[in-house]
């Protein structure tokens, strides 16, 4: 184990004595596929083109910009949230802030990083106002932007984090605790991708101790579920 993990495991409250118990064992797809197909020409550049673009609800007349994602166009990790922040929306990149810091230490106690192996987006392309939950008017409008990364990404497992992108990409009202601890898949055109879900950083960051041994479990589920970098 490098400083840096060290550093990660500390910030999850880990220690370096756990080991991968868990086996991945996938179940069925639950959510439904294919974007329009006006979508379907574009590579990612033109994709995020096509968002900062977007009018299609009310939440492009109050941002401040589109937030696409980042990170590495050869990713093999996907992660996945909900939608940007206050300061997401200002900055234009994805988790920014200290839950962006914890995401950070936790892609980086299994050894990734925002530029090394994952990208890192939002359901929502927009910040809803005043941190409100997403209308399923804003997800539906939103969803092809989120299916064509996926398509054009081709990531080997993507990783959930929280309630609400879990249940909107899984197509589910089930809770994170009954969706955690196994593999679910994503299924996009051709692709179908294996999909592990776990705890929102910013709920991590209320002190759930309990709660980050379990994500530490569905990050060593997603690492044995993705198989090596490279
Ligand atoms: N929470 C999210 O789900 N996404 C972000 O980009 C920031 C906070």
């Amino acid at each position: 184990m490098n400083e840096s993990q060290r550093r990660a495991w500390a910030a999850l409250d880990i220690g370096p004595a756990w080991v991968l118990r868990a086996s991945p064992s996938p179940t069925p797809g639950l959510s439904p596929a294919a974007g329009p197909a006006d979508l379907a020409g574009l590579d990612l550049d033109g994709l995020r083109e096509r968002v900062a673009l977007c009018e299609a609800c009310s939440l492009s007349r109050a941002r401040s910009q589109t937030v696409f994602g980042v990170g590495d166009r050869q990713a093999h990790w996907m992660v996945i949230g909900e939608a940007p922040g206050v300061e997401e929306d200002r900055r234009g990149e994805p988790f920014v802030g200290q839950a962006g810091r914890l995401l950070d230490a936790m892609l980086a106690s299994v050894g990734l990083g925002r530029d090394r192996g994952v990208f890192i987006a939002n359901v929502l392309k927009c910040h809803p106002p005043a941190n409100r939950n997403p209308r399923p008017e804003e997800v539906e409008q939103c969803a092809p932007f989120l299916r064509r990364q996926v398509e054009l990404l081709r990531p080997r497992l993507i990783l959930v984090v929280g309630r609400f992108a879990a249940q909107t990409l899984l197509g589910t009202d089930a809770s994170i605790a009954s969706l955690r601890g196994r593999v679910h898949r994503y299924r996009v055109g051709e692709l179908d991708v294996p999909v592990v879900v776990t705890y929102h950083p910013a709920y991590l960051l209320r002190d759930r101790h309990e709660d980050k041994a379990r994500c530490w479990q569905d990050l060593c589920l997603a690492r044995a579920t993705a198989g090596p970098p490279g």
